[in-house]
């Protein structure tokens, strides 16, 4: 494994890290399985934006007396409300999660604590502009948090955090998809295949701008969604007509300035041994240039399974029913396909379509057009 520094904490992180997103809702032995995977090829940072009680205290069971060696990421806001992850800016209510994340990974310290998901601009007004803000650097001074991270999947709204001169650190999601020139920016490039040719690829200027900036400023970049949540590995979803592997992608964004560390999901410990297969990939493994000759569309309107749409009054796990209304219109329904959306909790038809989740979803998904459709496949 090797090791970049991270921005200018004076920290040495892996290139290869780890989101738990993805063990959430698995027994303990698989998280403990796949955690433990991590630590031992050397993965060394950890991103723990979930606020569930029992994923927390599964991981920091499983990192036991490991502590020193895992430089974790903790969310400030992540909260949890009536069973479900929710975002808050009330700093009781972010205090209260902030201790029980001590408390579960017993730790008194958080290494990067990140200000999260600021991605509109009502949600950088609520984060900086509220004592929300004083709250966080007062969690840097009594040493509860060592840097001030951000996590966001917005350019503009990145480059207007960390021109509050306050963030260390900066959780940004990044793949060459999202990277690429917008199809409405410059019309005449599209049409010129020297675009992707000779400027290699077509970086949207205002993300360009942002890991320059990043860069300049000695703030490291952890990078989230650098699988696009799985599409690009396909060549039946790839916007590039081609699928990828986790090394490509891993290379991809780790050759972005500022980048230090890409977290990887990963639900099994072989999931998590194929990501680590870039330690010791070959350079024509690694290379990801066949992007240059594929076809060009966009990542925006399609689900990532984040969930950053919740909290949700009908207590639907929106991502969980997107997955399986996109895996039913690839597949068909099968008898594991329903069973699996049969046995969520509550289901699209209990959705009395509110429209917040769409306000909160960093893609843009139509997701209360997606209910409907669910309904009408699964018929409920
Ligand atoms: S609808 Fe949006 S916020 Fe919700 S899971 Fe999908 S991508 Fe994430
Ligand atoms: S529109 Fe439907 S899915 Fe979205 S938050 Fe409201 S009830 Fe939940």
């Amino acid at each position: 494994m090797k090791y970049r520094k991270l921005g200018n904490t004076g920290l040495s992180v892996s290139e290869v890290g780890f989101g738990g997103e993805h063990i959430d809702n698995t027994p303990y032995e698989n998280v403990a399985k796949v955690m433990l995977t991590a630590l031992d090829q050397g993965v060394n940072i950890m991103d723990v934006f979930m606020s569930g009680p029992q994923i927390r205290s599964d991981m920091g069971k499983a990192i036991g007396d490991r502590r020193a060696d895992v430089i974790l990421q903790g969310h400030i806001g992540a909260v949890w409300q009536n069973g479900q992850y929710a975002r808050s800016r009330n700093v009781s209510e972010c205090d209260l999660f902030i201790k029980d994340f001590l408390k579960r990974f017993h730790t008194d310290y958080i290494d990067l604590g990140m200000i999260h998901f600021v991605d509109s601009e009502e949600d950088y007004r609520d984060a900086f502009e509220s004592e929300y803000i004083d709250y966080v650097q007062k969690l840097k001074r009594d040493g509860v948090i060592r840097y001030v991270g951000a996590s966001s999947h917005n350019a503009e709204t990145a480059i207007r955090m960390i021109s509050t001169g306050l963030v260390e650190v900066l959780m940004f999601s990044i793949n060459p998809a999202f990277d690429m020139l917008p199809a409405d920016t410059v019309i005449d490039d599209l049409f010129n295949d020297n675009t992707y040719r000779e400027n290699r690829f077509a970086i949207d200027p205002k993300r360009a701008e942002l890991y320059r900036l990043c860069e300049e400023k000695g703030i490291g970049i952890t990078v989230m969604k650098a699988l696009g949540a799985g599409r690009l590995l396909q060549e039946a979803t790839s916007p590039f007509g081609v699928g990828l592997t986790p090394t490509q992608l891993i290379h991809y964004a780790l050759e972005r300035p500022a980048v230090a560390s890409v977290l990887m999901g990963a639900k099994t410990p072989e999931q998590m041994l194929e990501s680590l297969h870039y330690v010791e990939a070959t350079l024509e493994e690694r290379d990801y240039t066949v992007i240059a000759s594929g076809k060009q569309s966009a990542m925006q309107g399609k689900c990532m399974y984040c969930n950053h749409c919740l909290p949700c009054p009908a207590n639907i796990d929106i991502a969980s029913v997107t997955k399986y209304l996109d895996m039913a219109k690839e597949s068909g329904v099968t008898g594991t396909i329903r069973a699996h959306y049969e046995a969520l909790s509550a289901h699209a038809g209990d959705c009395i379509e509110c429209g917040s989740c769409e306000s909160n979803c960093p893609f843009h998904v139509k997701i209360i057009e997606n209910m409907r459709e669910t309904v009408r496949i699964f018929g409920i």
